[in-house]
Order: C-alpha cells, then sequence, then structure tokens
C-alpha cells in the first residue's frame, strides 16, 4: 500500500507522463535530496506493474542496492529482485529487479525490461550512456533521478528534464531544511591547477592541510557549529583524517569514513553520531550519495568548480530533522562565494555540450557577500546581518591606495558581459606574459567584478589596456602589502 503522494509528487508523475505521451523515451527528473525521488520512482514502476510490464531500477555503486531495495520497500512496493553475484534476493521472477551498473556492464542488460529507473543520472556511465543510445532500446522509457542534472553531455543521451519543484520553493513549504551559511576562511586557491574543470585534488589537499585551515575548521564549528550532527567534507583520505584528528585532539570525538569503509561500520558510526557519541564525521565526498543522515551542519572543505558537487555535499544536511530548526554550513572552501546560495543555482535545460560551455543557469543571482563581523553569508544587497545585526558602513567611491586612486567595484555601474570578456582576455595576457599563477586571472578579475568569472571564454587573451594596468598595479601593491602585513 502506498502512501499519499504530495502535491509536487504528483505534479511530478504528471510531468513525466506528458513527456512520456509526447513521445519521449529519455527524461530525467531533477529533484532535490529528500524529496521523494525514489518514491515518485516508485509510483511509475507500481503503474508499470500493474499493466504487466517488467521494471528494472540501475544504482550507481553495488553498496547501494540493499539500501535501494530497502527503500522501495518502504514505499509499498513488492516483488523485487536482485541482479548480483549471490545476492540472497535474486529471483529473476520477480517483476521489480534491482542491479548496480557496475554488474550490467559485465552481464549485460536483462531482456523483456518494458521500463528503467537510473538513479544518481548525473553520474552517466559510458556504458550505460551506449545502451539508452543503442537502437535496440530505443523505444524503452528510461527515467533518470537527479538532484543535480547539470553535467555536460546529458542532454546528448537524455531529451528532457522535469523540474517539478525548486530547492528554494520546498524549504519555503518546509519540506526541506533552511539553512544558514557562514564562510570565515579563504584558502587561496590561485595556485592550483584546474583538472577537467575542477581543482586538482592533490594540489588541492596540500592547500586545504595547511594545519592552520583546519584549526580553522575545529575553531568555526567550535563557535557556530552548535554541537550538531555534523559531516565534514574533505578533500582526500589523508585530509580527512587530519580534520578527524584535529578534532580529537581539542576533546571533541569525530568519526571518519571513506569508500572502504564497509557497510556494517558505516552504520556504527551513524548510530554513534545519533547517540551523540561522536559529533561527527570526517569523509571524502562517499557521504554524497544514498545517505539520509539526521544533520544540523555541514562543514565544506572542500573547495569545487562543480556546482553538482557543491550542492550534492549541501543536500546532505538540507533533511527536516526533528529537533534541528536549520542547516548550519561552514563553507571553508570558499563555494558559496564561488557559485552562490545552493538554492540560486538552477539550470533551464539539460547540457549537451560535450565540453566546453556550461548549461545556462537560470535567473543568475547576484553572489552573496560576507558579514564582516561574523562571516555570515547575506544575500547580495542585504546590508545589514540578519545572522548578527551588523551594519557595515557606506563605502566611499573611492579609495587612495598608495598615490592610485582604486575604484571600489560595488558602487560601479554593471559592467556588460563583453566589458567582462575584454578584462578577461587582458588579464590573461598579463598572466601570461608575466608567468603568473593560472589561478591569478580569476582572482583579479573577481576583485574587479566582485564575482568570479562565469560564462566567458577563459583562454581568450589580448593586450592589456592603460585602465587595466592601472588596475592591476594598484591591486598588487595592496597584495604585496597586506602579505607583509600579515607576515609582520
Ligand atoms: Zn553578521
Amino acid at each position: 500500500m502506498m502512501r499519499d503522494p504530495r502535491e509536487h509528487q504528483t505534479k511530478a508523475v504528471a510531468l513525466l507522463r506528458d513527456g512520456y505521451r509526447r513521445g519521449k523515451r529519455r527524461l530525467i527528473l531533477e529533484l532535490a535530496t529528500g524529496a521523494g525521488k525514489t518514491f515518485i520512482a516508485a509510483i511509475m514502476i507500481e503503474a508499470a506493474r500493474l499493466k504487466g510490464i517488467r521494471c528494472l531500477f540501475i544504482v550507481d555503486a553495488i553498496s547501494l542496492i540493499d539500501q535501494t531495495v530497502e527503500a522501495l520497500y518502504r514505499e509499498g512496493l513488492t516483488g523485487i529482485g536482485v541482479i548480483q553475484a549471490d545476492h540472497p534476493m535474486t529471483d529473476w521472477s520477480k517483476p521489480i529487479q534491482v542491479a548496480s551498473v557496475q554488474t550490467l556492464r559485465r552481464r549485460g542488460m536483462p531482456a523483456g525490461i518494458g521500463l528503467v529507473i537510473v538513479d544518481e543520472a548525473h553520474c552517466q556511465d559510458a556504458w550505460l550512456t551506449g545502451i539508452m543510445q543503442s537502437g535496440e532500446w530505443a523505444d524503452t522509457p528510461f527515467i533518470g533521478l537527479s538532484a543535480t542534472p547539470w553535467a555536460k553531455g546529458l542532454g546528448l543521451t537524455y531529451e528532457e528534464k522535469v523540474t517539478p519543484i525548486t530547492m528554494r520553493e520546498l524549504i519555503d513549504l518546509k519540506l526541506l531544511s533552511p539553512f544558514r551559511v557562514f564562510a570565515s576562511a579563504h584558502p587561496d586557491l590561485s595556485g592550483v591547477k584546474i583538472d577537467r574543470g575542477d581543482y586538482h585534488e592533490g594540489q588541492l589537499a596540500d592547500v586545504m592541510s595547511d594545519a592552520k585551515l583546519i584549526a580553522d575548521i575545529v575553531r568555526t564549528w567550535k563557535s557556530l557549529g552548535d554541537n550538531r550532527p555534523t559531516v565534514a567534507f574533505c578533500v582526500d583520505r589523508a585530509h580527512a583524517k587530519k580534520v578527524k584528528t584535529r578534532f580529537i585532539e581539542a576533546g571533541i570525538p569525530w568519526g571518519y569514513i571513506d569508500a572502504y569503509t564497509d557497510r556494517t561500520e558505516r552504520k556504527l558510526i551513524r548510530d554513534q553520531l545519533d547517540r551523540g557519541e561522536i559529533k561527527g564525521v570526517a569523509n571524502v565526498g562517499c557521504l554524497t550519495k544514498g545517505v539520509d543522515w539526521a544533520l544540523g551542519c555541514i562543514i565544506l572543505a572542500r573547495p569545487t568548480k562543480s556546482e553538482m558537487l557543491f550542492v550534492q555535499m549541501v543536500g546532505r544536511g538540507l533533511r527536516v530533522n526533528d529537533g534541528i530548526p536549520d542547516c548550519v554550513i561552514l563553507d571553508h572552501a570558499d563555494n558559496t562565494l564561488r557559485m552562490g546560495f545552493p538554492t540560486d543555482i538552477r539550470h533551464e535545460e539539460l547540457c549537451k555540450a560535450e565540453k566546453g560551455e556550461r548549461a545556462k543557469r537560470v535567473n543568475e543571482a547576484p553572489l552573496p557577500k560576507e558579514c564582516s563581523a561574523c562571516s555570515y553569508l547575506k544575500p547580495a544587497k542585504v546590508h545589514q546581518c540578519p545572522a548578527c545585526g551588523f551594519k557595515p558602513e557606506k563605502q566611499s567611491d573611492v579609495e587612495e591606495a598608495d598615490g592610485f586612486l582604486v575604484e571600489i567595484t560595488k558602487t560601479k555601474k554593471r559592467a556588460t558581459l563583453e566589458e567582462k570578456q575584454d578584462w578577461h582576455a587582458m588579464l590573461r595576457s598579463i598572466q601570461r606574459g608575466r608567468n603568473y599563477a593560472a589561478g591569478w586571472v580569476a582572482n583579479t578579475y573577481r576583485k574587479r567584478f566582485g564575482v568570479w568569472p562565469r560564462g566567458i571564454d577563459e583562454s581568450a587573451s589580448k593586450p592589456p589596456s592603460q585602465e587595466v594596468l592601472n588596475f592591476v598595479r594598484g591591486h598588487t601593491i595592496r597584495y604585496v602589502k597586506g602579505r607583509e602585513k600579515q607576515a609582520a
């Protein structure tokens, strides 16, 4: 017996059916973590089953099979079998089959399937993509599930995405938890190379393992974490272990999980967290999938340029839990300052580009600003800090810096994309000419425009104008002075 769907879940089913009626066989359901993707899939599966159609539910990792089966049972489905070596639930006669993509890759797709659900569809397994694009499966409907279907090339496999409700609307309806973001640490990532669109992990681990940064994580958690159950996202295993150790040294019991932590141990750690025996868990990305822990605080110690990874990490903290009024996000990675609030990251369409251009964001909200008193991230244009009440003094239009007049970006009129592109190209030329780190361009660009480069051809280069040279000169002097002051 299935429970009654909420309004957005009914809408999701209607949108998926409408897509099918219009002949679409490759649809993605975009829905925030915790808003019932599995339940909606279960409704589709049940409807198919009643018509005698066999269904296949594909998960992204073997480790997710058992919890997926449990979740489908909870949603009221019966008649479930599992395709996996020696699994006790192996039973091909059952109308609903659950399998991992790894197992299917070895064995091939089972025959006689009339509906396929693909969990975590943004992960885009290459083999499965091939199946979905093959003629043999062209008429079989596939429904992808994802909180973040923004991956490059996803629009080459899926035809449309269906978005019954946004994260913002879910929060307003109290179906997801509201959140507050604080960002006090600003790691210097200017020297970190970009590798396939995100920071080079090894170099990132070096920067983020800095003892001062890790000590700041513990200090910030003590003052803002409110003693809540917490998950800390770290760069790699060594980094996560250092974070855990630093908490324990500070007298705060802390756990650790990585991809090799088995199911029994995970359950133990989760129970310890629920009982308050440990306050938090350091991990490396592996808690971004299939985790429904009761959390009240998320530590982002993993800088990323990926909106998907960012929103997946934050999403862990947005489940509504009894006794936890909201989610505190301690962003030590500048992810929010770089990409905006998770609720502002929305994409109109699936991305058809294989590489290069990104999917267009809907309504480019201005990036948040940090309260200088408490490090709370305020929405743009909010003057008085909603967290601590601090009102910054209005800044004057120009400021003296060693004889150079340096304009304050915020009071300038909005630059057009062409102007921004020009500036970026000229900065690129200076960076190359002077052999600066690649990240210097984005940092300087941000000083000029108050936002990170977005929608810009980052490789373009052109000779710098006097205006740009002057700006760079003023800022380089201020930068050096600041460094000297810090050193002293
Ligand atoms: Zn404040």
